[in-house]
């Protein structure tokens, strides 16, 4: 079985001590596939090691974070912007991400957020590449956002998440996947009822390593290799087999990032 883990941070400093091993884990639990979303300036030396360490199985984002969005952030979008116009040798970019808003933690930089994320999404389009957005505490701020944008339709995922059943098939109207992850496993999460009701085509499985580990490994680091985890649950929920979770899945995110081209 295939899987892809479309969302992780396996560049993260909690890797530093056991990267191969965990990478060698998610090889043999059959997640060959890693897509590595961006956080900010300090990330990226450390995420452009990892895709030119291990080639064909890491494949590179570009963004800035809500939550790196502060006082500096012009200077977080111009590093983006640089590396979008010009990305690094032998590199190509399979989305712009991660890029959102976090009105969870801080509010201070709301209106900061939302023009990174506006001009983020712009260059996004221009660019021809698929959007991974993180949404926290301002899912009817950002459908605002992309409905003031104006486009008929988008391209791209909405990671994690974690709003209703109508927000997702609206999120699905307007085009976009739907981030399935650890949270899944939780008791009493809304993301097990979209993962139980969407169709299977809008669905794609990510772990978000080093955060959001699945049930039965709560309370530890997370790693890509737990993605048949995840799908399990899925399979669980939807009454149908792992495999099929496993071809669909894999095959909605080749299709949306366009892997294999
Ligand atoms: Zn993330």
């Amino acid at each position: 079985m295939n899987f892809v883990d479309t969302h992780c941070h396996l560049y993260d400093e909690a890797f530093d001590g056991d990267r191969l091993e965990a990478i060698q884990r998610a090889l043999q639990a059959g997640v060959g596939t890693m897509l590595l979303p961006d956080i900010d300036r300090s990330s990226t030396p450390a995420l452009d090691r990892l895709v030119s360490e291990c080639p064909g199985h890491f494949f590179p984002m570009a963004g800035l974070h809500p939550t790196s969005v502060d006082g500096d952030y012009e200077a977080g979008l111009e590093h983006v912007r640089a590396r979008l116009l010009s990305p690094p040798q032998g590199v190509k970019f399979v989305a712009v991400g991660e890029i959102g808003m976090d009105l969870y933690w801080d509010t201070t930089f709301r209106e900061q957020q939302r023009d990174a994320l506006r001009r983020q999404l712009l260059w996004a389009i221009e660019a021809g590449l698929p959007v991974c957005l993180h949404i926290r505490k301002a899912m009817n701020e950002v459908f605002g956002l992309l409905r003031d944008v104006g486009r008929p339709s988008y391209s791209g995922v909405m990671h994690c998440f974690g709003g209703s059943l109508q927000e997702a098939a609206r999120a699905v109207e307007m085009g976009f996947m739907l981030g399935i992850g650890g949270v899944v496993t939780f008791k009493g999460s809304t993301m097990a009822e979209v993962a139980k009701s969407m169709p299977l085509e809008s669905l794609l499985l990510e772990t978000d390593a080093p955060y959001l580990t699945p049930a039965p490994h709560r309370g530890k680091r997370n790693e890509s290799s737990y993605i048949p985890v995840i799908a399990q649950r899925v399979a669980d929920l939807r009454g149908i087999s792992l495999q099929q979770v496993a071809e669909v899945t894999t095959a909605n995110a080749r299709r949306l990032f366009r892997l294999g081209e």
